[in-house]
């Protein structure tokens, strides 16, 4: 190793370090942004060093994609709604498992007499990097309901998987031992990509969130790869990263919906209500105004904000409600369900946007154990989250996920537009417990109507 290629990898490892340093503070709100700051300087670095590198050919050519790349990055980051980012992060996924393919390509393509062990990294970098593009354009539509969001099981489909697995085993095999086979390569990338769709058809309704996260891991266990292809430590240490903590995100997901992975994957999420699964009670609609007496009298509050509240951008009135209740002397707490909204830090995004303190934000398992003693719980477009057929309705498809008890709350105020149900489909008795008044309209207005009530 010569002088040069000795200071660039010592940069690498300045540039890894700090992206070791920027994760650990993103696992905080409070210090968060410094995380991202700091993992930000760390790619800039990384970037500059790799391309003062000689073995850079094009300097236009990048130069170019960096424009291009750039420019499409702004549009899509600025014109994307805060209730699509999912779709978004899904869509990144997937452009990152396409580079990975891309590289690996290249890397098979591209040189003679490559060692078995750089024609199998290049191979695996090329199969999770296409399982990743084509299972997150997947995602992509069922999250942007371009496709049917539910489960898709069909007969055979195991087989199918079996045959695909083997036909993969043997591209691997012989990509290793003769790397610059072409067919082989084309073989791969298509077994691979039907490899993607196959393995996110069966994921739907409740458990996206899992997939997302799945995804994101894949996506950086292909640059991992890819970084083995192309002898970068830099690219192995931060596809490993990326690979790591998106499997132990996934883990977390699973936990908050009681699923194992394997659960997730391969038996679908099924929206059945049985006969012996009917709701009893009725609905009791509130308006505002009379809310707002109860509320006057509360001496605790809590929030459970939902993917409603992301529709209806309702954070903002919910902290100038929230200034209005303390300044009446009462408490307010916030209860975030980790998979409230669509995508894993939904609520913190908004609520954090709004300006409400990181103290007041408390997690499920902390929350629960004291829901009886508060007198007040909004819920602001949540559903799934707070649905009691989690601990009620044995059979019901999402019986032992654990949710935010709201309904063991002295009064529940529930605040959504209609009768609609959430994102995994099914029926919530919360509505039609004796505790809970529905107050039905967008959730914006409702509130915007409640602090108006406060401030006459
Ligand atoms: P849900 O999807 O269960 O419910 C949202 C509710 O918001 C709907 O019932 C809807 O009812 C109401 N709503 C919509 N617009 C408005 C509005 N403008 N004003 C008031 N209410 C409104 O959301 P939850 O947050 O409770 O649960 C999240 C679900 O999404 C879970 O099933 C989770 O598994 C899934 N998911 C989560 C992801 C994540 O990473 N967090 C990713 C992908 C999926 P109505 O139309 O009647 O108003």
């Amino acid at each position: 190793m010569n002088d040069y290629s000795m200071l660039i990898n010592l940069v690498y490892v300045v540039s890894a370090t700090l992206f070791i340093f920027g994760l650990k503070l993103l696992s905080h709100p409070s210090t968060a942004r410094k995380g991202n700051m700091l993992s930000a300087v760390a790619m800039l670095l990384a970037v500059v060093v790799t391309m003062l590198d000689h073995q850079i050919l094009s300097f236009e050519l990048i130069l170019a994609c960096l424009v291009i790349g750039s420019a499409v990055g702004v549009y899509a980051a600025r014109k994307v709604e805060m209730t699509s980012m999912p779709e978004l992060v899904s869509l990144f996924n997937g452009i990152g498992g396409l580079a990975s393919l891309a590289v690996a390509y290249a890397t098979l393509n591209g040189s003679v007499g490559l060692s078995v062990f750089v024609a199998l990294v290049s191979f695996l970098a090329l199969l999770i990097g296409a399982i990743t593009f084509s299972g997150s354009v997947v995602a992509w539509a069922k999250l942007s309901e371009r496709i049917v969001g539910r489960p898709i099981i069909f007969k055979g489909q195991v087989i199918a998987n079996i045959v695909l697995i083997i036909g993969l085993f043997v591209c691997g095999a012989l990509i290793s031992l003769q790397p610059n086979d072409g067919n082989w390569h084309y073989i791969a990338i298509g077994l691979a990509l039907v490899m993607g769709i196959m393995l996110v058809l069966p994921i739907g309704g409740a458990d996206m969130p899992v997939v997302i996260s799945l995804l994101n891991s894949y996506s950086g266990l292909a640059a991992c790869a890819a970084g083995f292809a192309l002898e970068n430590n830099l690219l192995i240490v931060a596809g490993a990263l990326v690979g790591a903590s998106g499997i132990i995100l996934t883990n977390i997901m699973c936990k908050a919906m009681n699923r194992s992975l394997i659960n997730v994957v391969t038996s679908g999420f099924k929206p059945v209500v049985t006969s012996d699964m009917k709701i009893e009670g009725e609905i009791k609609p509130l308006t505002a105004e009379d809310a707002f007496y109860v509320l006057e009298a509360a001496q605790s509050v809590l929030v459970i904000p939902g993917y409603g509240m992301a529709v209806a951008q309702a954070q903002h009135a919910m902290k100038e409600l929230q200034g209005l209740i303390e300044g009446n002397g009462a408490e307010v707490a916030y209860a975030i369900h980790p998979v409230a909204g669509r995508m894993p830090g939904h609520m913190n995004v908004l609520l954090a946007e709004a300006d409400v303190s990181y103290e007041q934000l408390f997690e499920m398992d902390e929350i629960n154990p004291r829901i009886e003693g508060f007198d007040v719980a909004i819920v602001i477009g949540a559903n799934d989250v707070v649905n009691p057929a989690a601990r009620e309705m044995e059979g019901s498809p999402i019986y032992g996920m654990p949710v935010i008890n709201v309904d063991l709350a002295k009064n529940v105020f529930v605040l959504k537009r209609g009768m609609a149900a959430g994102f995994a489909g099914i029926d919530n008795p919360l509505f039609f417990k004796d505790n809970t008044r529905m107050i039905f309209g967008d959730a914006k207005e409702t509130l915007t109507n409640l602090v108006r009530q406060f401030a006459d």
